[in-house]
């Protein structure tokens, strides 16, 4: 069986579905792996070495997709290019399947079996398969060290023979898997770190980071986290809450990471244009949240910019992309896991057995139809 690499077609996109290491162990399961030409470029990976490993580098999307049964890419192609894979092939990406109205029945028209990697359930046996924390982790790590660069005081308090430097202080806003890498991070880097979260659990997480936990408690966030691990959507009630306690809150700091997220809505916008005008020049606001609407009202996604008050506001789309090496390298092994976990040794083919908690959280179409259960409706429509 023929699998192809894609290289990345939408801005900002600088991560590959795939890396030498992953592609000497696709050819050991048995598979002739197509890598188009210049699909690493970005990634640091030239493709000699993906050639030394067993690939062949096809000239262009076509060559690469030509035959192929399997495909591996990061972000979902575009419809042009999704013309070009095999009716029936399986595709691995990250599909979008939230941010787009119509790509779902639109992917299942076309035939192509997606696995969409963001639907994976965070269980344990998924959790080496699990592209969300993979990036998110990432994608914390690099939001400090970003905002480290853009801050001209620096994290660390210095004693130095010319006085003294006082310590950053770091407010981070949500305590999932990118925020407790950007506490541990800021951390390292010697800042005064405080969290918020509305999910009971990431309190304990927070301190265990040596971080201060500032949040509203109350019987609506005891109960705030989904069967999936997710938060809900919190209520207007609990909105004005955590407003009245942000206000208060991120003026004190230096530099504010938002990391909130709210699985298939758009992010929950919790630093107000006030709060903003409220800091003091030269602080820094990092938004993960900005491809979702950010966090931050005044978030421009895309854009660096600074405020009128000298506030910098980073909405950089893409965050993982921007350590594109590392997050190539974790996202094409948690896609080499997924493809190895579900492998028909003797057919030498993926095995995709739709009983199997896995399977049924991440397959998004399936055999020209919508099969996930959060998008039947959308095939109706
Ligand atoms: P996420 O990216 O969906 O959201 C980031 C954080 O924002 C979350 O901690 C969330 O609670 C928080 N948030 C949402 N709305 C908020 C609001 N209004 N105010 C403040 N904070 C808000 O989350 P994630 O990082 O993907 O993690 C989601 C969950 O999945 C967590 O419970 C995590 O521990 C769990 N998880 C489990 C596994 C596994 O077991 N395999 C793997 C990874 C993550």
């Amino acid at each position: 069986m023929r699998l192809a690499v894609l290289k990345e077609r939408r801005a900002s996109e600088t991560r590959v579905a795939a890396t030498p290491e992953t592609v000497r162990k696709l050819v050991g399961l048995g598979l002739t792996v197509a890598v188009e030409a210049g699909a690493g470029a970005q990634a640091s990976i030239p493709d000699g070495d993906f050639a030394a490993a067993g690939a062949e580098i096809a000239a262009d999307d076509s060559a690469a997709l030509a035959g192929a049964g399997v495909v591996l890419a990061v972000q979902m192609p575009e419809p042009e290019q999704r013309g070009k894979i095999l009716r029936g092939a399986l595709l691995l990406c990250i599909a979008g399947a939230y941010g787009e109205p119509g790509l779902v029945p639109s992917v299942a028209d076309s035939g192509i079996d997606v696995a969409a990697m963001e639907l994976l359930p965070r269980i344990t046996r998924a959790q080496s398969m699990d592209v969300l924390s993979s990036q998110a982790n990432l994608a914390g790590y690099r939001a400090v060290v970003e905002a480290a660069a853009a801050f001209q005081r620096g994290f660390p308090m210095m004693m130095t023979a010319a006085g003294t430097v006082p310590p950053a202080r770091v407010f981070v806003i949500g305590a999932g898997v990118a925020g407790l890498q950007a506490i541990a991070t800021a951390r390292r880097l010697g800042a005064i770190v405080s969290a918020t979260d509305v999910r009971p659990a990431a309190k304990e997480e927070i301190k265990s980071l040596g971080a201060s936990f500032v949040g509203v408690e109350d019987a609506e966030t005891a109960a705030a986290q989904t069967a999936g691990g997710y938060a809900r959507e919190m209520s207007e009630a609990f909105r004005q809450k955590q407003a009245e306690l942000m206000a208060t809150t991120v003026g004190k700091n230096d530099i504010v990471v938002c990391t909130a997220l709210v699985m298939g809505r758009r992010a929950p916008v919790i630093v107000t244009e006030p709060m903003v005008a409220a800091m003091k020049p030269g602080s820094v606001i990092v938004d993960l949240a900005a491809e979702a609407g950010g966090n931050c009202a005044a978030t421009v996604a895309g854009e660096s910019i600074t405020t009128p008050n000298g506030v910098k506001i980073l909405g950089y789309r893409n965050w993982p992309g921007r350590i594109a090496v590392a997050a190539s390298s974790l996202y094409a092994r948690n896609l080499l896991t997924f493809l190895t976990t579900f492998w028909d040794k003797e057919a030498k083919a993926p095995k995709l057995p739709d009983t199997d908690e896995i399977v049924k959280g991440v397959m998004l179409t399936r055999g020209g139809r919508v099969v996930h259960a959060q998008f039947l409706s959308s095939q109706a429509a």
